[in-house]
């Protein structure tokens, strides 16, 4: 075993006689004598040859990313070439011996952070390159932030628990991932899209705080921040409120941010209620590092005959909102402004508009129709000349998720957002169900197990679309990084539930028959809530794709490019299983 890593060694070795073994990352051969940069994960140690030992030869053919062990003496760089960009940059190997453990091939891409090989031969070999820094930087911090997690539950009481892989398909929820049984005949098991039911049985089974670092699977279309299998820090805690469930996860992330990033966050994170998330940012996981908020200007716009406004007006629930961009009046070109509109327009907007502040006057084509408003619609923005305001009419909640969407891209673009800050906020009082157009009923906004906010002995299921949760999500940089609630732990109200989201009783004593019994012994009430560790790490390592926080993560199209996964199975697989492949 290395004692230690040589991307480590520094003045402490000098006079050492040492054996560094690691990969080539790069060397310059100079005939009479040679530099090699020797890489293991800690980093590089530059190592020097000159012609007069009996391994210099070896290097003449040496490809990059061989491993060698090389024998020699630990030496102080001159001061003038102290390299102060790496750690082992203030000494040098002086090689007396030279091994070559095992030779490589040319490599298929090349290996520095900076080289931008395409992401599927990346993928392919994986293995190459996870080798490079940012990679290898990326796992540790992943590292760092599952211990730190791992502490702080176990310091608050936690125990970890396993549950299974192979579970049970349910109703609700994205599609599941199913594995055929070859036992039991025409049966399948299903890949969990979260512990769920079954931890919250394990509050049933009495061990009041449960957490796993847990692997969670959905068949989902894929997109950056996804990936059809993706890990949950999930826990659960029996006996708690709210704020209960809110403070603990908030002491763990301000725990991870301090392992990570060495910050002390002292502040209470905010919290926002989902309606004010979506009034003054249209999203209902907001980025707070930076302002620019939705203005509301429906009221404002009533009497007002413009055809613009009518028109969105007359939509149900018709608004008219508008945000404005400081000092981005002349920021766009012509055909970046065709292009803003029409990413508002996608959203189903009836009416989009701007207009630019001069000379402290609302202009374009919006001139005379906020005329007699001009001065109140400035003072609600806040805007000065130079200004550029963007005007959406049309159903409200379009409107603001035109706006919200509008309000990144432009911050993107404007370079509004300090991306080191780290601004954690948590969005409450969601609504308890939402109308799912396709389907013709409601469905559960986070899930059926979620407590709708009512009082005891109300006749809360009258005005369904009113029922308030007692579900809060955290929000990071604008990524919703968790979600839970506390959960209903009646099996009266648990029914009921199952019935507002259209079940029957015979579907739900089916698919949910083990769980509703399982209220029946003497349940506590209890909540949790989940993180998604993937889009942590991913905010955290300031990459934008999950993919880049994971060793080993599937492409766009869920595929693994270097396992060959998917892929075909045996004919004699297929006969176990009882199954017959169609086109
Ligand atoms: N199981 C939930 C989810 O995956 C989180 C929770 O409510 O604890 O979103």
């Amino acid at each position: 075993m290395k004692e230690l890593f040589i991307g480590n060694y520094g003045v402490e070795q000098v006079g050492q006689r040492l054996t560094a073994k690691g990969w080539v990352a790069n060397i310059r051969n100079h005939g009479k004598l040679a530099f090699i940069e020797l890489r293991d994960r800690e980093g590089i140690l530059q190592v020097f040859a000159d012609s007069t030992i009996a391994d210099f030869e070896k290097l003449h053919d040496l490809h990059k990313e061989s491993i060698l062990a090389v024998t020699g003496e630990v030496v102080a760089r001159d001061e003038r070439f102290v390299n102060p960009h790496i750690k082992s940059g203030q000494v040098e190997l002086r090689a007396e011996k030279i091994d070559i453990i095992a030779d490589s091939k040319a490599l298929p891409f090349e290996l520095d952070n900076h080289a931008h090989a395409g992401e599927e031969i990346r993928q392919k070999y994986r293995y190459l390159d996870l080798r490079r820094e940012k990679m290898t930087s990326n796992l540790k911090l992943r590292h760092q932030v599952t211990k730190a997690i791992r502490n702080y539950l176990d310091q608050a009481d936690f125990i970890d628990v396993e549950t299974p892989y192979l579970t049970k398909s349910t109703p609700e929820g994205a599609r599941d991932f199913l594995v055929p049984s070859r036992v039991f005949k025409n049966q399948f098991y299903a890949l969990p899209q979260s512990p769920q039911m079954l931890k919250q049985l394990l509050m049933g089974a009495g061990l009041e705080r449960y957490y796993q670092i847990v692997r969670c699977f959905r068949d989902e279309d894929l997109r950056g921040d996804r990936q059809p299998e993706f890990t949950q820090v999930d826990l659960e805690m029996s006996f708690v409120s709210e704020e209960d469930v809110r403070q603990l996860v908030e002491g763990m992330l301000k725990a991870v941010v301090k392992a990570s990033r060495g910050i002390d966050m002292l502040d209470d994170f905010p919290t926002i209620s989902y309606a004010e998330a979506m009034r003054r940012f249209g999203s209902d996981k907001p980025d707070t590092r930076f302002a620019m908020e939705l203005k509301d200007l429906t009221e404002l716009s009533k009497g007002n005959p413009s055809l613009f406004l009518q028109k969105g007006l007359k939509k149900a629930n018709g608004a008219v909102l508008g945000i404005c961009a400081k000092g981005a009046a002349s920021a766009f070109t012509n055909r970046q402004m065709a292009a803003l509109k029409q990413s508002v327009m996608d959203f189903g907007v009836a009416g989009f508009a701007t207009a630019t502040v001069e000379n402290g006057q609302i202009t374009g084509s919006l001139k005379s129709t906020f005329k007699e408003h001009n001065a109140q619609l400035l003072d609600l923005f806040g805007a000065e000349d130079g200004d550029l305001i963007f005007f959406a009419t049309g159903s409200l909640k379009r409107v603001q998720e035109a706006l919200g969407a509008l309000r990144l891209k432009l911050a993107k673009d404007l370079e509004l957002i300090d991306e080191r800050q780290l601004n954690f906020l948590w969005v409450t009082d969601w609504p308890l169900l939402e109308w799912n157009e396709d389907l013709g009923r409601y469905q559960a906004m986070h899930h059926p197990f979620t407590q709708g906010a009512f009082e005891e002995g109300s006749n809360w299921q009258e005005n369904p679309e009113k029922i308030m949760s007692r579900a809060y999500d955290i929000v990071l940089n604008g990524y919703e990084i968790g979600g839970g609630s506390l959960r209903i732990h009646e099996r009266s109200v648990q029914e009921a539930m199952f019935e507002l989201l259209g079940m029957k009783k015979a579907d739900y004593e089916r698919d949910f028959g083990f769980f509703l019994e399982a209220l029946d012994y003497g349940f506590p009430p209890h909540g949790g809530l989940a993180l998604g560790l993937d889009r942590l790490v991913m905010i955290l390592a300031g990459e934008e794709n999950i993919r880049e926080v994971i060793a080993f993560p599937k492409n766009g199209q869920g595929a693994d490019p270097m396992l060959e996964s998917p892929s075909f199975v045996g004919e004699h697989q297929l006969a176990d299983l009882r199954l017959d492949l169609r086109d």
